[in-house]
C-alpha cells in the first residue's frame, strides 16, 4: 500500500529524514512515536505529497507520488489527513463541512452526500450537533467531524498527524475512541503520529519508533510493548 525506499529529506541543509525504509500492507495501522522535530510529521506530509522527497522512492497503491507525471489530486483523492488543528470551515454548518468535499470533489449529488455524512456523524457521536456551526462546539468534537469529513472522501489510507496534542485532556479520550473503533473495525489502513502509548499498544499493529530522522525501531505492536 505505501513503501519508502530509502528516502532521503532536506529542508535546505538540514537533513531530517535519513534512509527511510518503510512499507505499510493495506488494512495495517502503523504508529509513529518519537522525540519532538525527528521527522514523523515530515514522513506522513510525504505520503500525501504535502512534502517532496529528495532521493530516494516513495509509492503509494503502486503509484510514485513524486514522479512529475503523477495526478497529485487522485493519489491525495484516497489518503484522508487528520492534523492537530481540525481547521473545519467555520462559516458551513457541521453537516455542510462533510458534505462539501465528496458533492465538489467526487461529484455525488447533495442528497447522496447527505445521506452519508448523517452516517458518519453517527458514527463519530456528532449527528446531533450536524445544524450547528464548528465555532460552536469543543475541540473533540471539532476533532471528531474533522474524521467525518476525511472519511467522506471514501480514503484507502487515513493518516492521523497528531490528532490529539492541541485538546484538552478530558477530550483525547473521545477522538481515541472515535479512532479505535476506525481501527479495529473498518479495516482502514491507517498511520497515526501520537504521543498516545496506550492508543499504540491497544490498536496498532507495529510500532515505528523515529529519532535524528532515523526509524530506529519498526516492530509488531505486542513485542515493542511487552519486550522492550
Ligand atoms: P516531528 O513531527 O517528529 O515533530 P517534523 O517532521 O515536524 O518532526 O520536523 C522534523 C525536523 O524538520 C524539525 O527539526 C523541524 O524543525 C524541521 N522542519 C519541519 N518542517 C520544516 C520546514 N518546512 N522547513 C524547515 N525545517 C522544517
Ligand atoms: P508539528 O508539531 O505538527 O509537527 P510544527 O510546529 O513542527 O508542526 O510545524 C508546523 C509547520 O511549520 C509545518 O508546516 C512545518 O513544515 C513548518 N516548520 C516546522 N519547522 C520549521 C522550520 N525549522 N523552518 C520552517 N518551517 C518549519
Amino acid at each position: 500500500m505505501i513503501s519508502f525506499k530509502h528516502v532521503e529529506k532536506y529542508y535546505g541543509s538540514f537533513h531530517a529524514l535519513k534512509d527511510i525504509n518503510l512499507t505499510i500492507e493495506r488494512g495495517e495501522v502503523v504508529v509513529a512515536i518519537g522525540p519532538s522535530g525527528s521527522g514523523k510529521s515530515t514522513m506522513l506530509r510525504c505520503i500525501n505529497a504535502l512534502e517532496e522527497i529528495t532521493t530516494g522512492e516513495l509509492l503509494v497503491d503502486g503509484v510514485d507520488i513524486h514522479d512529475k507525471k503523477t495526478n497529485l489530486n487522485e493519489v491525495r483523492k484516497n489518503l484522508g489527513m487528520v492534523f492537530q488543528h481540525f481547521n473545519l470551515y467555520p462559516n458551513m454548518t457541521v453537516l455542510e463541512n462533510v458534505t462539501i468535499a465528496p458533492i465538489k470533489v467526487l461529484k455525488e449529488d447533495k442528497e447522496t452526500a447527505t445521506k452519508k455524512a448523517e452516517k458518519l456523524l453517527e458514527k463519530v457521536g456528532m449527528l446531533h450537533k450536524k445544524d450547528e456551526y464548528p465555532t460552536q462546539l469543543s475541540g473533540g468534537q471539532q476533532q471528531r467531524i474533522a474524521i467525518a469529513r476525511s472519511l467522506a472522501m471514501e480514503p484507502d489510507v487515513m493518516l492521523f498527524d497528531e490528532p490529539t496534542s492541541a485538546l484538552d485532556p478530558e477530550m483525547v479520550g473521545e477522538v481515541l475512541d472515535v479512532m479505535k473503533s476506525l481501527a479495529k473495525d473498518s479495516g482502514m489502513t491507517m498511520i497515526v503520529v501520537t504521543h498516545e502509548m496506550g492508543f499504540a499498544r491497544e490498536v496498532a499493529d507495529r510500532v515505528i519508533f523515529m529519532a535524528d530522522g532515523q526509524i530506529l525501531e519498526d516492530r509488531e505492536s505486542e513485542s515493542f510493548f511487552d519486550h522492550p
